[in-house]
């Protein structure tokens, strides 16, 4: 409780304290923000809504505040609004920066009307948890839907400097004894920025997939993207799991490596997504659509190399992601990845993709990765056995609740998207890793038992 309301004053003071907020997040590690202060960065309309909507599609109301974190996960929200996308679908809206993921599950129990935020950007399956009330205050149910993924690739796993050399790299089959050494003194530690989600889970299937258990030959924890970079500066971090530009950043600033891009965990891997609170969905079908066709066009918009190199300015500016420089940026955005250790990555396949990838649509909020998601908790331990059994009908359940892929369709109809980019099925297929395991939707149960290295026993 006491974090909670922390985050609620906080984000008062900011408020009050209106345009010198921006001073606030100059303090942050590298010139980012810091992640341990309240929400703030808020950023007004930069373009006014047009008029021109058919009466159908008018939407119900023309303000939302959605939230995002500062990494290109978010940048459809930011390229939408900047380019007056979303204005010229009828909506103003406004971008709430986030100290942390714990800040906007926080501010979205709040919701915008007390001060807090609609929705915004998530890893997964965060809205499937709030959903279920597993990570909320006093586990309170708060309904969400998901309605399109944002971003595919774009993340990573860094290594600290000290551990150069030591054959810790995808492939961690030579570095095993490294672990085992230090298991008996202290444990290799590593970060992700919110636990039982995206980042957690990368790391995790990443150690397990080289042999490594990560429940007992390491030791895993929450720490926020700037303290975490300080921690590996000082050597008491062994690895950090994030999304651009902190990797990057982490390799400029020689203080540690990339052992690997999550694009070479899995090729299209799901990432992360736009949900917003169910009844406020509920309540703006319209509006919501709105929202949808400028983040489509937004990413589409993205997937043009050409306009990287602007994209990258736009999302480097003091108000957005504070970076000393949009070159930060610029290599990632094109698949060039300075991988630190020698190895270097020029793959356009690589890159972060935004509306296609080589599998298909990107932006489709495909329900056979919710699924990956919750299976993967479920491996964990994070997601009772239950979810998984009966053919995963407790999940399919979830699923269908809070992924509302339909509505994700009629935006795209809406917005005359080409019916070969609109996918007929819900269902990406069969998914394949680095390690050569493989996810199959249908047998949730079967991938489970395939793996070597989990919690959960089936
Ligand atoms: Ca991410």
């Amino acid at each position: 409780m006491t974090e909670f309301f922390n985050q609620v004053s906080r984000r008062k003071f900011i408020i009050t304290a209106g345009a010198s907020a921006g001073a606030v997040f100059l303090k942050g590690c590298l010139g980012n923000p810091p992640e341990d202060v309240g929400s703030g960065g808020t950023t007004q309309a930069a373009a006014q809504p047009v008029a021109n909507i058919s009466p159908e599609q008018k939407p119900e109301t023309t303000t939302v505040k959605l939230g995002y974190i500062p990494i290109v996960e978010a940048a459809p929200l930011i390229i939408a609004k900047e380019k007056g996308l979303f204005a010229k679908h009828g909506m103003n809206v406004e971008l709430a920066k986030q100290a942390s993921w714990g800040a906007a599950r926080d501010n979205l129990e709040i919701g915008s009307a007390g001060g807090g935020i609609d929705g915004g950007q998530w890893q997964m399956p965060m809205p499937h948890l709030i959903t279920e009330g597993l990570i909320t205050k006093g586990n309170q149910k708060i309904p969400m839907y998901v309605l399109c993924q944002l971003i595919t690739h774009g993340n990573g796993i860094a290594i600290a400097n000290k551990h150069q050399g030591k054959g810790i790299s995808l492939q961690l089959a030579s570095a095993k004894s490294i672990f085992t050494q230090l298991k008996s003194s202290t444990p290799f530690t590593a970060a992700f920025t919110f636990p039982h989600v995206n980042q957690d889970l990368w790391i995790r299937y990443w150690l397990a997939a080289g042999g490594i258990d990560p429940d007992a030959d390491v030791k895993l924890l929450t720490v926020p993207a700037a303290q975490t970079v300080a921690n590996m500066k000082t050597g008491t971090m062994d690895a950090f799991s994030t999304g651009d530009p902190w990797p990057f950043r982490i390799v400029k600033d020689k203080i540690g490596y990339m052992a690997a891009l999550t694009a070479e965990i899995w090729k299209n891997h799901p990432e992360e997504y736009l949900a917003i609170r169910a009844d406020w969905v509920d309540k703006h079908p319209k509006a919501t659509k709105a929202i949808l066709k400028g983040i489509m066009e937004a990413q589409q918009w993205l997937d043009n190399f050409d306009n990287r190199k602007e994209a990258a300015q736009i999302l480097a500016a003091r108000n957005y992601f504070n970076l000393p420089s949009p070159e930060i940026l610029a290599d990632p955005y094109q698949g060039k990845y300075d991988m630190g250790d020698g190895r270097k990555i020029d793959d356009k396949t690589m890159a972060a993709y935004y509306w296609k990838d080589e599998k298909g649509s990107v932006s489709y909020p495909y329900k056979s990765h919710d699924l990956w998601f919750i299976t993967e908790n479920v491996r964990w331990g994070f997601l009772p056995k239950d979810y998984i059994a009966n053919n995963a009908a407790k999940a399919k359940e979830l699923i269908d609740k809070v992924n509302r892929e339909d509505i994700w369709k009629e935006a795209a109809q809406e917005l005359g998207i080409a019916a070969a980019d609109i996918p007929t099925n819900t269902s990406r297929g069969v998914e394949e890793f680095f390690d050569g395991s493989k996810f199959d939707p249908e047998k949730p149960e079967e991938y489970l038992k395939s793996l070597k290295i989990k919690k959960v026993s089936v």
